[in-house]
């Protein structure tokens, strides 16, 4: 087979930094090919060296033998080289069928922007995707993961040679997941080549044909999928293997901390209790939707309960917690929630990492203390967590999606909370970052904290937690130690509940 696209001795600096160290990639039609590698590996640079977004210093690309060489995206998917970014660059203010189209908008014949015929071929593509949206709904009504799956389409939709997915379904759920796999093995079906970037283990093995590792910018490694297992591959990335990555589980004191009795998430759901002891941590698992984040933003106030009570540190807290003010008063009580969209919810992106994770303090402590012992809690909680950033001052939005976590996660225990209720805790996060998130999730338990952790990765509940609570339709239908658990028992809990 003709190789389709070769990027051959790829350098690429930063100021004085090397982001790509002479890396040389070869994409074969109809193949999936993983770029993998660690935050800050190199995958988004060298990805965007490929769609025209940087120029290489250094380096050749060729398309069929020919050399060739593009200025801007556009010129690239001249080539054939169609990208879907990581970061979402949807225009939130503006229609779907209107991002779509942005730039290359089509006209009537009276000169008029065409919306009758940009909606029509927006519905089809939306279809084709398996999506029901509306062509004509405002991007800022979507969830993070519908326009995930918009930028996919816009992407599919542009009939190119080559596709770059960077880390597409990072804000995607099962079934979406699903979806896209669908379609990407019609692409490779099809003779396209692909590249997906990717955290998640299991979409590597489901649906890619070779892997690329890259680490410090530098390629360790092109190999096919079927040679390797997740724990060679993950030796690969980090030269670590993968029950390394979880702490020791701890001791549980037994004394209960976070009590739910009598719950029904809905009028026709069955009522359940789940408790959480000190130093413990437990996990909400099951198929995607079945109420787990009802559940836990139940307690937050964010989602208002059908029935029943719940108990924190031996106090009743009164339900439906108000909407709004419901952080407010959990923090002060002691509970920290760290959202599953922490860039939407969680953080003030354009604000220095100090704002960031003071903010916590202020719900705790007296006006008098601030700025003096603020500063030194950060200093503190920076090198204990490990934050990579240049200074305090720094914004949060220049971090990695590791260290931006950490910030969330570091303005709860800066502040000393006992409970922390946390979704999604390494979601996009690299295996490096997520290996220390889940070190400080266990100490905070060692030291008397109780955590409650919903995921969508199994393999990261049965890791990290003590217990396992499965959710089915609203309530909670089984409980399992978690060192016994396997993947198979929570899917299994899940299907015959
Ligand atoms: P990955 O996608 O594997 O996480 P990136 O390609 O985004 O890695 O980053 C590789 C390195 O290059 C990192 O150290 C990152 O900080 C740096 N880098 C990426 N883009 C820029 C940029 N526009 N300016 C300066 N440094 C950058
Ligand atoms: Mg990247």
């Amino acid at each position: 087979m003709a190789n389709l696209i070769e990027m051959s001795n790829i350098s690429k600096s930063f100021g004085g930094s090397v982001a790509v160290d002479r890396v040389s990639l070869e994409l074969l039609p109809g193949t999936v090919h993983a770029l993998m590698g660690e935050n800050g590996a190199g995958k988004s640079t060298l990805m965007k060296i490929l769609a025209g977004v940087y120029q290489p210093d250094s380096g050749e690309i060729y398309k069929n033998g020919q050399k060739i060489a593009f200025a801007n995206p556009r010129e690239a998917l001249a080539f054939g080289i169609s990208t879907v970014f990581q970061e979402l660059s949807l225009l939130t203010n503006l229609t779907i069928a209107e991002n779509m189209f942005l730039g290359r908008e089509p006209v009537t014949r009276l000169g008029s922007v065409d919306y009758a015929r940009m909606n029509a071929e927006t519905r089809k593509a939306l279809a084709e995707l398996g999506l029901d949206l509306d062509s004509e709904t405002l991007v800022s009504e979507l969830s993070i993961a519908e326009r995930q799956f918009v930028e996919i389409a816009h992407g599919i939709k542009a009939d190119a040679a080559a596709f770059i997915l960077d880390e597409p379904t990072a804000a995607l759920n099962a079934a979406d997941v699903e979806i896209l796999n669908r379609h990407i093995r019609r692409l490779r079906d099809e003779g396209k080549a692909i590249v997906y970037i990717s955290h998640r283990m299991n979409e590597i093995f489901q649906i890619c044909d070779t892997v690329t590792v890259l680490k410090d910018g530098k390629l360790v490694g092109t190999k096919p999928v079927s040679e390797l297992t997740p724990s060679s591959l993950i030796a690969m990335m980090v030269g670590r293997e993968l029950q390394d990555l979880f702490p020791d589980r701890g001791s549980p004191s037994g004394e209960v901390v976070l009590d739910v009795k009598h719950f029904k998430i809905e009028a026709a759901s069955m009522p359940f209790s789940i408790s959480i002891a000190k130093g413990e941590i437990v996990a909400l698992a099951g198929l995607e939707g079945q109420g787990q984040q009802k559940l836990m933003r139940s307690i937050v106030g964010q989602f208002r309960p059908f029935a029943g009570t719940v108990t924190i540190k031996g106090k009743p807290l009164p339900l439906p917690v108000p909407q709004g003010g419901g952080i407010r008063r959990l923090q002060a009580a002691g509970v920290g929630f760290v959202p599953e969209d922490r860039k939407e919810e969680g953080l003030f992106l354009g604000l220095p990492i100090a704002h960031n994770i003071a903010i916590g303090l202020h719900a705790r402590q007296g006006e008098l203390s601030i700025a003096r012992s603020f500063r030194k809690t950060v200093a503190a909680t920076m090198t204990e967590l490990n934050i990579k950033a240049a200074s305090a001052a720094a914004a949060v939005n220049s971090l990695s999606g590791g260290n931006q976590q950490k910030v969330l996660l570091g303005r709860y225990l800066a502040a000393d909370v006992d409970i922390l209720l946390i979704e999604e805790p390494t979601r996009g996060v690299d295996i490096g970052a997520k290996s220390e998130i889940y070190k400080l999730l266990r100490d905070f338990a060692n030291a008397g904290g109780a955590v409650l952790v919903l995921s969508r990765e199994t393999v990261e509940l049965i890791g990290l937690c003590d217990r396992i609570y499965v959710v089915h339709n609203n309530t909670v239908v089984s409980e399992l130690p978690a060192e016994k658990a396997t993947e198979h028992d929570i899917l299994n809990a899940a299907l015959n509940a």
